[in-house]
């Protein structure tokens, strides 16, 4: 007898429904506008990685396009905790959504309506041995976004049209640009090692404030490691001897291929590896419960 797999489990506006069950009407304003926020959650044996971190980020895109948090701190958690209860994995990741929920198409705000909220999640894997071993390829692109990149928007066409312009030119990232800077990935925040210091963009309407960045910026801080949050022109781009490109689910990401160039000597670098090695250790201490 074949097992049956067990089927996806999401929260839909207040409910706990099959994924193949939540439906949402085609008015939603998520749908016809991309007028809505999200979040990417990791959850290592369970346990969220630096929740009230994404909660607060989720408020602050909330306030940016004027939308009112549908729920408290404590009732996120709780729809958090009971969704990953719900699914089968051990390490997922967790997708929320807030949308302006449903109305007759006017671009102007309703007067009255609820928010959409979506809760799903999905299997998180680990790091590649490929990745860790060879480390990846990036491109250069122009950064053609908006200027609100701080909010975590659903409209994330640009962001599409640029990671699938990567992936045509044979590369997993792009490393975006503006007026000579270069401000993050597609998906990603960016850093760089050049003349020994680790140096990121600053935050601000340019970049989304990654949490994963965030907890960079602290182990380099602990480390006593030559840390700069400063700018990057494309030429120190180029003369850096380890790129690196952080998110929630790629975790850090080893750049060894620049465009035609070889980064550093074209393996992950000493400087990575000593914080990827931290960092999966921060992860398996969360594992076993130890920040809850
Ligand atoms: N920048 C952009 C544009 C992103 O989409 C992401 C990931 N969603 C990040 C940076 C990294 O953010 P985080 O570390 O919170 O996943």
């Amino acid at each position: 007898m074949s097992k049956q797999k067990a089927q996806p489990i999401v929260y839909l506006n207040g409910h706990y429904v099959v994924l193949q069950d939540a439906c949402i009407s085609v008015l939603d304003r998520g749908f016809i506008f991309g007028d809505g926020v999200y979040e990417v959650i990791p959850a290592y044996g369970r346990n969220l990685f630096r929740l009230s971190h994404h909660l607060d980020r989720l408020n602050n895109s909330l306030n940016a396009i004027r939308l009112k948090n549908p729920h408290t701190p404590e009732h996120w958690q709780q729809a958090i905790k009971q969704v990953i209860e719900k699914n089968s994995y051990d390490d997922q990741s967790v997708y929320l959504q807030v949308t302006r929920g449903i109305a007759p198409r006017d671009h102007t705000f309703p007067d009255q309506g609820s928010p959409t909220v979506l809760i799903m999640t999905s299997p998180l894997e680990g790091q590649a041995t490929e990745i860790v071993k060879h480390g990846i390829k990036a491109v250069t692109l122009q950064d053609n976004r908006w200027q609100h990149c701080h909010i975590k928007s659903i409209s994330l066409l640009p962001n599409v049209l640029l990671r699938q312009e990567a992936l045509v030119k044979g590369a997993q990232e792009a490393i975006l640009l503006r007026d000579g800077q270069a401000t993050e990935g597609s998906a990603s925040n960016l850093f760089i090692i050049l003349d020994d210091c680790l140096i990121t963009p600053p935050k601000g309407p340019l970049l989304l404030p990654g949490v994963t960045r965030d907890l960079v910026v602290e182990i380099a801080r602990e480390q006593e490691l030559c840390l700069k949050e400063q700018l990057i022109s494309e030429t120190d781009l180029f003369r850096a001897v380890e790129i690196w490109l952080t998110s929630s689910t790629k975790e850090i990401l080893p750049v060894t291929r620049l465009n035609d160039k070889i980064v550093g000597n074209g393996k992950p670098g000493p400087y990575w590896r000593q914080m990827i090695n931290t960092y999966q250790a921060y992860k398996q201490a969360l594992r076993s419960g130890h920040y809850q």
